[in-house]
This record gives structure tokens, sequence and C-alpha cells, in this order.
């Protein structure tokens, strides 16, 4: 019992671990772009902000931007902004001559100077966008930096001729940006969390009716083979026995010849019949619906039945009102009158009485199989429909039964888009009531 759970359970893991890591991928991907895309709007604001002040310090003309912003600006020496007690100004101006000898010293300010001093000059790093990280204190500053070569023709003579790095603090935006990876974390590893729960979740949703299916599958296969096996051994039997008598005639084994092929045609049903239900679970088209009509070609396949039904002393009736044209599908109609009218007779007792009625109720067509015989309780009724149901229960019936007529008979009402329901006969016996719909 516990080997045939394994697979099921193995499967069921596989689909958990496939969920996972399609979620752990997803919202990975999600944070690295959320994460991409904040990082590289915050360093393109603050490179625009020094392309803005090379462009300023070109032309030689302060902005309010600059003004606000510059801690030093050598375009107004006169502009006080103390710098904050916990670092250097957001945004500096450091003028060095071609030996790179900072020649602003002064209007950097005593306390901002000796970080700043600890800038050098890179003359390859010019017109580039540079990070720069200076320490003073034990203290470490980060910045964006450009450096710019102004012409000897620029009309401020602090810049004139000279390089001039603009640098814009970072450290705020890189506090910013660690912030921000530290909470994207703590939500990723939250939405994992959730995901491993919702993959638990999902998995055993989806394997649900993969269980469902696969048990079904299992039961049907170990069914067909059991219900075969039966009519084999008794072939067997019989052929087993007829070797003992080498020299007898064919004549004087006919009860053994007969019960062998007996069972032959019971395995024709059975065969033809786990063949239709297995294509019926197919996704391929059965139903070839054609132009019918009713009255004749119902009253020519229910003709034989009276003669079958009065050989074995039982009375039938059938009453075919139905009249017009309707789009039936004639070898799945006559295969599910076989079946109803094959159980009426297999389980009505000799001198009972079946019936047939077909009748036209607006867009549907009624047939209606009644018999005389046992009927069936309330509770099997739901149950017969079930593949491999019998309510005797005995595999060896002496009906030969096989328990799927029924479940073919629903699916060929099904296909028809209808209802196949049973109610009981009085004083006993059932009644199958087939709704078609024939529009
Ligand atoms: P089977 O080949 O055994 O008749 P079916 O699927 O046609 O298989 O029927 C399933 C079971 O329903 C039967 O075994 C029988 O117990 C019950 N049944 C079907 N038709 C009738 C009927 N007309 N009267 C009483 N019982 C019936």
């Amino acid at each position: 019992m516990k080997k045939q759970k394994k697979p099921e359970t193995r499967q069921q893991t596989r689909l958990f671990i496939n969920e996972l890591v399609t979620f752990a991928i997803l919202f990975a991907t999600l944070g690295f772009v959320v994460y991409f895309f904040f990082n590289q709007s915050i360093y393109t604001n603050i490179d625009q902000g020094l392309r803005g002040q090379e462009r300023q310090i070109l032309r030689n003309t302060p902005t309010p931007k600059m003004e606000h912003r510059t801690a030093s600006s050598v375009t107004d020496p006169k502009a006080k902004r103390s710098p904050s007690a916990s670092g250097p100004f957001r945004s500096n101006i450091i003028v060095f001559n071609s030996k790179g000898k900072i020649m602003n010293a002064a209007m950097l300010g005593e306390r901002n100077y000796g970080l700043l001093k600890k800038a050098q000059l890179i003359k390859k790093n010019l017109n580039k966008v540079e990070d720069l990280s200076l320490t003073s204190d034990e203290i470490t500053s980060h910045f964006r930096t450009i450096l710019i070569k102004v012409p000897k023709s620029n009309s401020n003579p602090v810049y004139a001729g000279r390089y001039v790095m603009v640098m814009e603090s970072i450290d705020a935006d890189l506090m910013a940006i660690n912030s921000f990876r530290s909470a994207l974390m703590v939500t990723l590893i939250f939405f994992w969390v959730l995901a491993i729960l919702i993959s638990y979740l999902l998995s055993r949703w989806s394997m649900g009716p993969i269980i469902t299916a696969w048990r079904k599958q299992r039961d049907f296969s170990a069914n067909a083979a059991h219900e075969l096996r039966t009519p084999l051994t008794v072939i067997q039997n019989q052929l087993e026995f007829l070797l003992t008598q080498p020299k007898s005639r064919i004549v004087d084994q006919v009860d053994e010849v007969s019960t062998a092929l007996d069972e032959v045609r019971h395995m024709q049903t059975l065969t033809s019949r786990l063949l239709t239900l297995a294509r019926s679970d197919s996704n391929v088209t059965q139903f070839n619906p054609q132009s019918v009509d009713l009255h004749p070609w119902f009253t020519d396949i229910l003709r034989p039945y009276v003669e079958i039904a009065n050989s074995q002393q039982k009375s039938f009736a059938a009453n075919v009102t139905a009249e017009g044209k309707a789009q039936l599908d004639t070898d799945l109609i006559r295969q599910l009158l076989v079946i109803l009218l094959d159980n009426a007779i297999k389980y009505t007792p000799e001198n009972g009485r079946m019936g047939v009625d077909v009748t036209r109720v607006k867009d549907t067509v009624q047939i209606a199989v009644s018999d005389t015989g046992a009927g069936i309780s309330d509770e099997d009724k739901p149950k017969v429909f079930d593949r491999f149901y019998r309510t005797d229960k005995s595999r060896n019936s002496k009906t030969g039964g096989n328990g799927l007529g029924l479940a073919i008979a629903q699916w060929v009402v099904q296909q028809h888009h209808g209802k196949l329901t049973i109610k009981d006969n009085q004083p006993t016996g059932a009644i199958f009531v087939a709704s078609l719909a024939i529009k």
C-alpha cells in the first residue's frame, strides 16, 4: 500500500520544488530589477548635477542651484554655509594647478580642507565621472567627481587655465541605497517564505485531480484484468478437459464447447466496452451527429426486442410517439438502447414486462426503458454508473454482466448534452430515463 503512494508523493515533491524555484527566481529577478533601477536613478540624478555644474563653470555663471549646494563657491566666495558637523558639504569644487597643487584652499574652509586636500589630480580622469573615497579622522567620505580643464579664456581668474574637480558627496545617497537594499532583502525573505507556503498549497491542490485520475486508472486496469481473467480461466479449463478426451466427437462435448463459446462472447463484449470507455477518456471527438427521422428510426431499432423478450418468456412493449427530425449520433444511441434493453431483459424475471417509451418534449428526446425486475435501491442508484460497479457484487453472476454498460450509457447521454436518471417502477422494477438535447 505504501509503495503505491510513493510515485504520487514523489511527483508532488517535484511539483513543489519546481513551483518554489520558479517563485524564488521571479522574486529574485524582481528584487534585482527594482534595486538596479533605484540605484540607477540615484546615480543619474547625481551625475546630471555634476554635468550641470561643469557647464556652469565652463560658462562661469553661477546658478542658483550651485550657490545653494556649493560650500566654497569660487564664483561667490562670500557664500556663507557652514559645514555640517557630520561631514563635508554636499558639493565642493577644488581647483588644481597643472602640478596638482590645490589653489583654492582658503575657500574650502579649514575643516573641509583637512579632508579635501587628500584629493589628487589624476589627469587621465579628465571629463570622466568617477567615484572617490577620502578618509580623515577615521571617517571615510564618498564622492562622485568630475575633473575638467578650464580654458585660459575663462573669465574667472581662479579657474582660468586650471583643473577644476567638481565633487558631490554621496554619503547620504549610499545610506539610502543601503537601507533600501536591507528593506528589499527583508521583503524578499518574507516573500520567499510565503512562496514556500503557496508552493506547498499549489502542489497539493494541483496534484488532487491527478491523484484521483491515477487511482481511477489503476483501479480500471486492475478491474479490467480481473474481468478478463475469469472467462480466460473458464476457456482454459474447457480446452484442457477436451484435450483429455482426444477420441470423442464434438457432438459429445457440446456443453464444454458452448461454455467456452459463451465466455468468448463475454470477452468480446467486455473488450469492446473497455475500448469504448478508453476512447471516451481520450480527448478525441467521438460525437458524430446526423439527422434522424425519429419515429421510423426508433421503431426499426426496437422491433427485434419483441422477439428476444418473447423467447425468454417476457413481454416487451415499444411506444414511439416522437416525430420529426433530430440530430443524433445513431451509433451511440444504438449502443445506449442495447445497454438499457439488455439490462432490462437481464434483470427482469420470467413473465416480467419491459417497455420503451420514446417521446419528444420541446428540444429533448426522452427514452424511458422500464422493467418489472428487482429494481435498484436508492443507495445503489448513483453508484451503478461507476465503472465495474454491480449491485450483486459477485463477478461470476449468472447475468454475465461486467458493470461497464451504464458507465458507457451515461457517457453517450452526456455526449448528447443530456441526462440519464433512474426512477422506481411500480409496483417493482426500474425505469431508466435518458433525456437527449436535440438542438
Ligand atoms: P452489467 O453489465 O453488470 O449489467 P451495467 O453497468 O449495465 O453492468 O449495470 C451495473 C449494475 O446496475 C448491474 O450490475 C446491476 O446490478 C444494476 N442494474 C443495471 N440495470 C438494471 C436493471 N434494469 N434492473 C436492476 N438492476 C440493474
